[in-house]
């Protein structure tokens, strides 16, 4: 177990941590904690900055316990909002590198506008020491995540575990106003499969037009 190899930006996790505090409740959050074994946020939670602090492990054993505790179904549901409520905390950050009201954006199709706002997120270096990359094949893409800090040092689980980055690329499509077209699902993911050194991959899917 790499214990303090790769963190998150305090800032990220602390959004994260926000939502999940607020959909778990007031009983539930700290039983969350407790059970993932992660006494010291029970005493403070990480600040608001953007220093690189909150280790991947406990990043990981938090989603784990999530969906163990609240099972596959609702865990998924509040992982995945909390990704979608960390995208929506970045937009003010996300406006100064790309203009989505712009009508030269907006012109662009819906390919091109995922494409601009996925190379943005694989390249922010500020949400923690992540590797991303991206893969694209046509109008569909992959998003792979290695090492992935939603389900880091997590193995042989039942479920995926890492729908917080789903919400989170979910709501970047939507953001560039391209939710009719796309859908985010994660394609593998790594606390799934007996070796840890592996990395989760994300595929945001082209859906077909409804024929009306
Ligand atoms: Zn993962």
């Amino acid at each position: 177990m790499q214990v303090g190899k790769y963190f998150l930006s305090n800032r990220r996790a602390r959004i994260y941590l926000d939502a999940i505090a607020e959909t778990s409740g007031q009983y539930g959050f700290p039983t969350v904690l407790t059970l993932a074994g992660l006494h010291a946020w029970l005493e403070a939670l990480p600040p608001y900055n953007d220093t690189h602090e909150v280790d991947f492990l406990d990043f990981g054993a938090l989603n784990a316990m999530l969906v163990k505790m609240y099972g596959p179904r609702a865990g998924r549901a509040m992982t995945q909002w909390a990704g979608r409520v960390s995208f929506m905390a970045l937009t003010p950050y996300m406006d100064d590198l790309l203009n989505v009201q712009a009508a030269s954006f907006q012109a662009q199709s819906p390919a091109e506008r995922v494409r601009a706002v996925l190379e943005i997120v694989v390249d922010s270096r500020r949400l923690g020491n992540m590797e991303a990359s991206l893969q694209t094949s046509g109008d569909q893409f992959m998003y792979m995540l290695d090492p992935c800090p939603f389900c880091f040092g997590q193995h042989n689980a039942a479920h995926a575990l890492c729908y917080g980055a789903v919400g989170f690329l979910q709501q970047a499509v939507e953001w560039v106003g391209a939710g009719d077209h796309y859908m985010v699902e994660e394609a593998s993911c790594a606390a799934t499969k007996s070796l840890q050194d592996s990395g989760c991959a994300f595929v945001i899917l082209k859906m077909e037009p409804y024929n009306d």
